[in-house]
């Protein structure tokens, strides 16, 4: 086995002993988030060995699936009993209430990969019809939760029911849908690979120090960066793909090299200049497209490196720089 793969195996080990660590305590909200947090990290270093070896990324996963499992089940218990503490005198637009919803909704996340992973179907149809007959039933339409914070709810049941539906390929039912659709309705997360390259720079960093993690501010700017990286990525692949899609004037496809991407600044706007090159007739292009997602990945970057600069003396950018580079 090479050292390489034995210190993902390794890094695997380690998210896996503290799962299983915490699944033995309590559950309270302290315990259940290291669980959240203990997986997120697991799967994101067992994607790197499936990456790397297909049959010990599947051996691995046989002997973890009971604790994820296991993982899945705290979790959403957790959070929904919550949700009919809160609503045991039938009041369902109560402000208590409508948070509860909300901080299930985002752990679900957990729930569904953890399942997913764990190849327990049965639950994941489980919690879909829990969330279905009795959360989404009983909360209010997004239309008359009250302040920012309610309709956000609202717009996460939306996010989540659209989340299932592919999922399991069953269709929401309309009364569903019609209650919390909005607007600006925001698209489901994705997974990026580049989400999971700064998540494991981050672990590296998390592991020369305990008290980073259980630094909140520190999780915070954290969790803010993963969710821009998130957009900014995905901001980035559509405009590449964009790119790529254009003809030459020649009628020949345009071909993009590695180094070809550049940013410039107009004023407040960040701007991504892609360069492509016919292969055919030689020609070049440039093409600038404003990008508002990359911008906020950037800034939150930026924050999160200060905080680790000021604090902890660790620079987060030269890290993820020299990882980047090997
Ligand atoms: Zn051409």
């Amino acid at each position: 086995m090479s050292t390489e793969q034995q210190r993902i195996i390794s890094r695997c080990d380690k998210w896996r002993s503290n799962l299983v660590h915490y699944l033995t305590r309590k559950p309270n909200r302290a315990n259940i988030e290291k669980i959240c947090h203990s997986v997120t990290y697991l799967l994101s270093w067992m994607e790197n060995l499936s990456e790397y070896d297909q049959e010990s990324y599947d051996r691995y996963l046989q002997n973890i699936k009971f604790y994820l499992n296991k993982a899945s089940e705290s979790i959403f218990n957790y959070f929904y009993t919550n949700c009919r503490n809160n609503s045991k005198k039938g009041v369902y637009n109560s402000a208590r209430y409508v948070k509860s919803v909300g901080e299930l909704i985002d752990h679900l996340y957990y729930v569904l990969w953890c399942s997913y992973y764990g190849e327990n179907d049965s639950f994941i149809e489980e919690v879909y019809n829990t969330l279905l007959n009795d959360i989404a039933r009983n909360l209010p339409p997004t239309s008359s939760l009250r302040g920012r914070e309610g309709k956000r709810v609202g717009k996460k049941m939306w996010d989540i029911l659209v989340y299932f539906e592919k999922l399991l390929d069953h269709d929401v039912p309309t009364w569903a849908i019609q209650k919390f659709q909005t607007k600006d309705l925001i698209k489901p997360k994705v997974k990026e690979d580049e989400t999971f390259n700064i998540m494991s720079v981050l672990d590296e960093i998390e592991l020369t120090d305990n008290r980073i993690t259980d630094d909140l501010q520190y999780r915070q700017l954290r969790n803010n960066l993963l969710k821009s990286t998130e957009y900014g990525s995905k901001e980035r692949r559509r405009a590449l793909n964009y790119l790529l899609k254009q003809r030459c004037k020649c009628g020949a496809q345009l071909k993009l090299g590695t180094a070809d991407v550049e940013y410039d600044r107009d004023g407040d706007r960040l701007i991504l200049v892609t360069r492509a090159l016919c292969e055919v007739c030689h020609s070049t292009y440039s093409i600038k497209r404003a990008v508002e997602k990359t911008k906020d990945e950037f800034e939150a970057l930026d924050q999160l490196d200060e905080y680790l600069r000021d604090n902890y003396g660790i620079s987060l950018v030269r890290r993820i720089r020299t990882t980047f580079q090997n």
